[in-house]
C-alpha cells in the first residue's frame, strides 16, 4: 500500500495550524509575534515547534537525518501517534505480537480501533504464519516490540526485516530497550523499508524517564505528516535543554548500559540458585522476567518489605512470572535478600 492508501483520509487533507515560531525562525530585535511576556524573561517564550538542536545532535549520534526524526512526549505519544494519523476509528485494524507492551492495546481502545493480540510461540519467539494470518485489508499497524517488554527477548533483525518487507502497512519497531541489547537497531535498515517506523525512547538507557522524550525515526513522509498531527509546541523548552546536556554525553549513556547488562547477567544468576525461583528467562534488555513458585504470594512479600516488582503472572505465556527490573547495586541486593528469607 502506498502512504496515500495508509494515511486517514482527514489526516491527508488536514491543514495543519502553523504556529508563530514555525514561519519565523531567523535573530528578531523585537518578538511580537507569539503573544508572549516579554517582561519576565525565563520561560516565558514557546520552544522551538521542531525541536531543531535536539534533532541535529540525535542526527549525529544515529546517523540518520534530522529530516526522518519525530520527538514525542515519550514513545507514548508515538504511538498514540501512529492510530491517529494510520487508523479510521471503528474500520481499521491493527496487529500486535502478544504478549507485549500495554499501550498499544490501551491506546487502540483509546481510538477505538481493534486490537488483534497473536500468541508469540511458548518460547517467546514470534509465530509469521499466525501473524499474517491476522493480517486483513484493513490491518494498518504491525506492532512489533524488540526487545519485547515483558518477556525480555529481542527478535533477529533479518526476521524483523522479513516482516517488514512482507507486511504492507506501518511496521512498528519499539526498540525502547535496544541498548541493553546485543541484537543491534533496526535503524540502519530504515532507508530499505518506506513505511517502517523504529521507536526508541530516553528513558531507559539513556536514564531521563522524568523528561518525556521519546523518538520515532522513518522515511521524512511519515514525519511530516507526524509534525502536521501532534501538539504545536508538544516538547517543553526544559526537555529540550535537557535532552541536549544527555546527548552531550552519549558515549557515558552506552557505558553504563554495558555496566546494566553485566549487573543483569550477576543477578539472574542469583535469582537462579533461589527456591522459589523455577526459571529466569534470558533477557536483551534491563528486567528479568522470573517464573517462581507462588507469583501472588511473592509479590506481596516483596511489596511488604518494600521492594516493587511487576506481577505479570495474569498475562500471556508468563502465568506465575514476576518482571523484575535491574537496579542498582543496593536494590539488586535487597532483592536477592528478602526473596532468600521468603524461602520456597
Ligand atoms: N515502549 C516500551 C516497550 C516500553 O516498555 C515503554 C515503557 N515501559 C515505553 C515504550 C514507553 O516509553 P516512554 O517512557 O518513552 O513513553
Amino acid at each position: 500500500m502506498t502512504l496515500n492508501e495508509l494515511v486517514r483520509p482527514n489526516i491527508l487533507k488536514l491543514t495543519p495550524y502553523t504556529c508563530a515560531r514555525n514561519e519565523y525562525t531567523g535573530e528578531a530585535r523585537a518578538w511580537l509575534d507569539a503573544n508572549e511576556n516579554s517582561r519576565i524573561d525565563g520561560l516565558n517564550r514557546y520552544p522551538d515547534p521542531l525541536q531543531t538542536e535536539v534533532k541535529r545532535r540525535l542526527s549525529e549520534i544515529k546517523g540518520v537525518d534530522a529530516s526522518r526524526i519525530f520527538l514525542g512526549v515519550g514513545s507514548d505519544e508515538c504511538i498514540d501517534l501512529c492510530y491517529r494519523v494510520f487508523c479510521r476509528p471503528g474500520i481499521d485494524n491493527v496487529v500486535a505480537i502478544d504478549p507485549t507492551y500495554g499501550m498499544y492495546a490501551v491506546c487502540a481502545e483509546i481510538n477505538d480501533v481493534e486490537y488483534r493480540p497473536v500468541k508469540l510461540n511458548p518460547d517467546f519467539s514470534i509465530d509469521e504464519e499466525a501473524l499474517f494470518s491476522a493480517v486483513d485489508a484493513n490491518t494498518k499497524v504491525m506492532w512489533i516490540c524488540s526487545p519485547n517488554n515483558p518477556t525480555g527477548n529481542a527478535y533477529p533483525l533479518e526476521q524483523l526485516e522479513r516482516i517488514a518487507s512482507r507486511f504492507e502497512g506501518i511496521t512498528v519497531v519499539d526498540e525502547a530497550y535496544v541498548d541493553f541489547s546485543e541484537q543491534g537497531s533496526m535503524l540502519r535498515h530504515l532507508d530499505k523499508y518506506p513505511r517502517l517506523v523504529v521507536m526508541q525512547t530516553f528513558s531507559k538507557a539513556w536514564a531521563s524517564a522524568a523528561m518525556r522524550l521519546g523518538t520515532a525515526y522513518a522515511a521524512k513522509d511519515i514525519i511530516d505528516i507526524f509534525n502536521n498531527v501532534k501538539y504545536p509546541y508538544n516538547i517543553n523548552i526544559l526537555t529540550q535543554r535537557e535532552a541536549i546536556k544527555v546527548l552531550a554525553d552519549h558515549r557515558h549513556v552506552a557505558d553504563v548500559a554495558d555496566e546494566l547488562v553485566k549487573a543483569r547477567d550477576v543477578l539472574a544468576e542469583s535469582l537462579a540458585g533461589l527456591d522459589c525461583v523455577v526459571k529466569v528467562y534470558p533477557s536483551d534488555a534491563n528486567f528479568l522476567l522470573v517464573r517462581v513458585t507462588d507469583a501472588d504470594s511473592l509479590y506481596g512479600r516483596l511489596k511488604d518489605a518494600g521492594v516493587i516488582v511487576r506481577n505479570r503472572s495474569r498475562v500471556t505465556l508468563c502465568e506465575g512470572c514476576l518482571r523484575i527490573t535491574v537496579g542498582n547495586e543496593d536494590e539488586n541486593n535487597l532483592l536477592i535478600e528478602k526473596i532468600r528469607e521468603y524461602g520456597i
